[in-house]
């Protein structure tokens, strides 16, 4: 077996100690005689797996109590069109922060429920950079203030949490959750599709504050209610068992080594390992993004001879460092470096780039 270090931006690598506990569970888990991903969702087993992957999450992140966590299916991008579903009420208008191609797909499905008001939009500079809260233009009487702390595309993440005062900041953290200690009290709603930092697809990671439950749509599905979601412990219908399984045992590994200011201080190094590289190679490789919101999760380069792109991609492939190919909207390469991805493999992804540079150089 040879696992390479993969860099793609999701579904991601995944803790290997993870992968081998799951094996090592895969045919019976303790004891049950069958496997997880066979077992009833309603049976005492994996209520267990289901409660103790919850309360771990809670403990990680310090969740308050106030809050429910749910554990649900559709992706990240099904909450664009639930979180206005749930939370306008009988309001009509929402404040949207535009920056990157994930805040615009937010904005686009909450246009089909509702007025949006783009209170910032960083487009101009091809989502490079995060205007200034003292720039942003809320609208009176907004059911909510969405934004994307990590623009997993651009690479751009806030280092600030919006001030929203009374109205529910709602936060699209699905490549940025559990990768730094946040205050989670600050946030109406965070939710993230799991297969960034969190497990396998599949997943959707709901965390709400209690009184922004019960306002759901007349005509709402009830599965896309959190109220429903909230009273059944995200099983109104069956939930996805494995992935949840999964996830439980990543937020355990990340308790284990220590929690999230232990993961923050890795992944601050990581990122700056990477973005020293960068910045040191005298403009061989480059990254656009203002240094005030460079993210730590998803790094772009470009390189200045973009025609070596793809020799750049083949030699990185046969050291093992694989899937670094930017998006199409970027160019270039990019490297996504969430939690599980070990400072081995950016140790690795930094050689080979100095190496590449004083071959082509
Ligand atoms: C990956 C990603 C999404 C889309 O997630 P799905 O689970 O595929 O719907 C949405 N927002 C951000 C910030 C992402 O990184």
């Amino acid at each position: 077996m040879s696992r390479v270090f993969n860099f793609s931006a999701g579904p991601a690598t995944l803790p290997e100690e993870v992968l081998e506990q799951a094996r090592d569970e895969l045919l019976e888990w303790n004891g049950a005689g069958t496997s997880v991903m066979e077992m009833s969702h309603r049976g005492k087993e994996f209520i267990s797996i289901a409660d103790k992957a919850e309360a771990d999450l809670r403990e990680v992140m310090a969740i308050p109590s106030d809050y429910k966590v749910l554990f649900l299916q559709g992706g990240a991008s099904s909450q664009f069109a639930m979180v206005p579903q749930n939370l306008l009420g009988d309001k009509t208008k929402a404040d949207y922060v535009l920056t990157g191609h994930w805040s615009k797909k937010a904005i686009k499905e909450a246009q089909r429920f509702c007025q949006v008001n783009t209170v910032a939009d960083s487009e101009a500079s091809k989502f490079t950079t995060i205007p200034d809260q003292d720039q942003w233009q809320m609208a009176p009487n907004a059911a909510y203030l969405h934004y994307t702390p990590n623009e997993t595309i651009a690479g751009v993440e806030f280092s600030w949490i919006p001030q929203t005062g009374d109205v529910p900041l709602v936060a699209d953290m699905s490549s940025t959750i559990l990768s730094r200690p946040i205050d989670v009290s600050r946030y109406g709603i965070i939710y993230a599709g799991a297969q960034k930092n969190i497990g396998p697809a599949g997943l959707t990671v709901v965390i709400v504050r209690g009184d922004l439950i019960g306002h759901a749509a007349k005509n709402m599905p009830s599965i896309f209610d959190y109220q429903v979601q909230a009273k059944s412990g995200s099983m109104s219908n069956t939930p996805p068992t494995y992935a949840w399984y999964i996830a439980g045992l990543v937020f355990a590994w990340l308790k284990a080594m220590g929690g999230l200011k232990e993961i923050a201080a890795i992944n601050q190094r990581k990122a700056q390992k990477l973005y020293d590289c960068i910045d040191g190679s005298g403009g061989f490789y480059r990254n656009p993004v203002d240094k005030a919101c460079r993210s730590r999760m998803n790094i772009p380069f470009i390189l200045r001879d973009e025609g070596l792109d793809n020799e750049f991609l083949q030699q990185a492939a046969t050291t093992g460092l694989m899937h670094l190919k930017g998006h199409r909207s970027v160019g270039g390469m990019r490297a996504s470096i969430y939690n599980a991805m070990p400072e081995e493999g950016v140790d690795a992804l930094v050689q080979f780039m100095n190496k590449f540079m004083q071959l082509k150089g």
